[in-house]
């Protein structure tokens, strides 16, 4: 892959507005500080360094990793120290109201993975669709090892959709903020990857509201189904295409993933159609399909108009900015859903069959 080094590689990484990391000979990696100096780590051999050292100003944001080992080697030592927007390389611009705290480009995947663990302004977007997908993976694993009475093979499938949906697009995610600073290639490819984990939570969010809800009757679940299917492919195929990636397509982007889940809408009015109000509410989860609703439209409109750093920029660098908020919307909607689908599975199952 490109820009893939093996680990006793060494880089400088300018932190100029061309910053391109380059290989220098003399095998040391280095960062610059925001002054705009190209700074050389001049590892001290000898010297015992500190696992992991952070500093916080109020005006300035460094952090410095450094490996934790008895004994360095100067192979080992990284350092890197966030950087200000305007320092960044264009791929790496994204949103010009967070304005510190921004990793320069750190092309190892070690480095990327080492940044977890460190404050900078991908810190949230990381850890809170890491502890997310976490969450769901363990809330699978006892969903489906720990059988239940009535929960038979069938309803085991039909729930793994959602979990699948909801880890691939918490993982993928988590993966997306990890690696984005590795490289323009890998910032495209984890970008689309983040785009198509969405679409598969929404995909695996309608599969068991609409098998459940459309329990005994096969057209319209068969319909609603694949109508839900063929949206998802569309829209990861869009995902896919290189434009969509663009900040340009910001608005377009969060619009694409909103009509998706909007569709859903459809097979509610049918049920409404059919059922009535009170069927709906008191028999089909709802009530948690509207907090869900609203959870990812209050996201997206957050994410989309950047809201609340483009009216204090520079204010929410690190923590509380657009894109954190809506990962906490995203988390607290995949579990708002899964409480919704959980009741109404257990309502449809006490019914008995068809
Ligand atoms: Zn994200």
């Amino acid at each position: 892959m490109e820009n893939s080094r093996n680990e006793g590689e060494r880089l400088t990484i300018s932190s100029s507005n061309d910053t391109v990391p380059r290989e220098e000979p003399n095998h040391e990696e280095s960062v610059t500080n925001k002054s705009n100096a190209t700074t050389n780590v001049e590892p001290n051999i000898s010297a015992q360094i500190p696992s992991s050292s952070i500093e916080i100003t109020e005006n300035e944001v460094e952090t410095v990793v450094e490996e934790e080992s008895t004994f360095i080697e100067p192979a080992k030592i990284k350092r890197w120290v966030v950087q200000h927007y305007e320092k960044l390389p264009t791929w790496l611009r994204d949103n010009e109201f967070i304005i510190t705290g921004h990793r320069p480009p750190l092309p190892s995947i070690r480095s990327c993975l080492k940044s977890i663990f460190s404050i900078h302004s991908e810190t949230g977007n990381i850890w809170t669709h890491l502890l997310g997908c976490i969450a769901f993976f363990i809330l699978a694993v006892w969903f489906l090892i720990e059988a239940k009475e009535g929960t038979n093979l069938q309803e085991k499938i039909i729930f793994s959709f959602f979990f699948a949906g909801a880890i691939l697009c918490l993982g993928l995610s988590f993966a997306f903020h990890t690696f984005i600073c590795h490289s323009p290639t890998a910032s495209k490819i984890f970008s689309k990857l983040d785009y198509a984990g969405i679409t598969t939570l929404i995909i695996g969010s309608f599969i068991p509201y609409i098998y459940y809800c459309f329990y005994c009757r096969l057209e319209p679940k068969i319909i609603y189904i694949s109508m839900i299917c063929i949206f998802g492919l569309a829209a990861i195929i869009v995902s896919m295409l290189d434009k969509f990636s663009e900040i340009a397509f910001r608005p377009v982007r969060a619009g694409v993933f909103l009509a998706m889940g909007l569709s859903g809408v459809l097979p509610a009015f049918h049920l409404m159609y059919t059922d009535g109000w009170d069927v709906l509410i008191n028999e089909m989860s709802f009530i948690p399909l509207v907090i869900m609703a609203l959870l990812y439209i209050f996201g997206a409109l957050l994410y989309g108009f950047r809201i609340p750093e483009k009216y204090f920029p520079g204010r929410f660098d690190l923590w509380f900015q657009s894109h954190q908020l809506f990962h906490i919307c995203v988390v607290c909607a995949a579990f708002t859903h899964y409480y919704g689908i959980h009741r109404l599975a257990h309502l449809r199952l006490l019914e008995g069959k068809c």
